[in-house]
């Protein structure tokens, strides 16, 4: 059985943006003994058409960079709706904890300080890329007496189905895979109707109160609750 080709695949694209070509060098051998395409760019300027022409599955990017600092193109990375679902592992000679605070800040993943040895640094990415990969979607998900199957939109409250629209629907399921955080209504929009819909945050709350509605005759209308001034939060406590 060809696993060895299997596993080459899911290993993934890193992209080095490093200006030492010593540690590019080293990087690559690194990656590539693992079983990982790398590509290089010595600055941010050289990485720009790269991520353009096939986005990685990885940035390793050093933090003190000629020409734009990775902090700075870290942050860009993460506000650019194309790339803001790339893992960044940041490279960095400072060990200050501030600095490090500061570095995830700006949208980094994990740092790592120089020097590290490749074996670390292999188990970073390797870590990363395996939190990064989409879990295999369950088709039914449950929360309390709640069951919704993603497959045939069929929603029932202990055992009773439910009537429920498409957008009531992703929205309930978003909150039963997303329990016991607070979730602002931007946030709601953008992972319940898409990036780059253009939908008014009021009208969250609009559905919020349908689906309240729906699920009052079964009691459960209290696990979506209203956290003032911030947003909703799924909760059975
Ligand atoms: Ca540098």
């Amino acid at each position: 059985m060809p696993v060895s080709a299997v596993e080459s695949t899911m290993k993934g694209r890193v992209l080095i943006i490093e200006d030492e070509a010593a540690i590019r060098e080293m990087l690559g051998y690194a990656l590539v003994r693992e079983g990982f395409q790398f590509e290089e760019a010595a600055d941010v300027e050289q990485a720009r058409p790269l991520i353009a022409r096939q986005k990685p599955d990885l940035i390793l990017m050093d933090w003190m960079l000629p020409g734009m600092s990775g902090v700075d193109y870290a942050r860009r990375v993460r506000n650019d709706p194309q790339t803001r679902d790339i893992p960044i592992i940041m490279l960095t000679a400072r060990s200050d904890e501030a600095d490090k605070v500061r570095g995830l800040d700006t949208g980094a993943d994990d740092y790592i300080t120089k020097p590290f040895s490749t074996r670390e640094l292999l188990a970073r990415v390797r870590a990363i890329l395996r939190r990064a990969a989409p879990e295999p979607a369950d088709a039914v998900v449950s929360f309390a007496g709640l069951k919704l199957d993603n497959e045939t939109f069929r929603v029932t409250a202990d055992g009773q189905p439910v009537e429920i629209s498409p957008t009531e629907f992703r929205l309930l399921h978003f909150f039963i895979t997303h329990p016991e955080r607070v979730y602002s209504r931007a946030q709601l929009l953008d992972q319940v109707w898409g990036q780059n819909v253009y939908v008014e945050e009021r009208t969250i709350d609009v559905h919020i109160r349908r689906l309240r509605k729906t699920l009052e005759a079964y009691g459960y209308d209290r696990f979506i609750q209203t956290v003032r001034s911030v947003g909703y939060r799924f909760s059975a406590r």
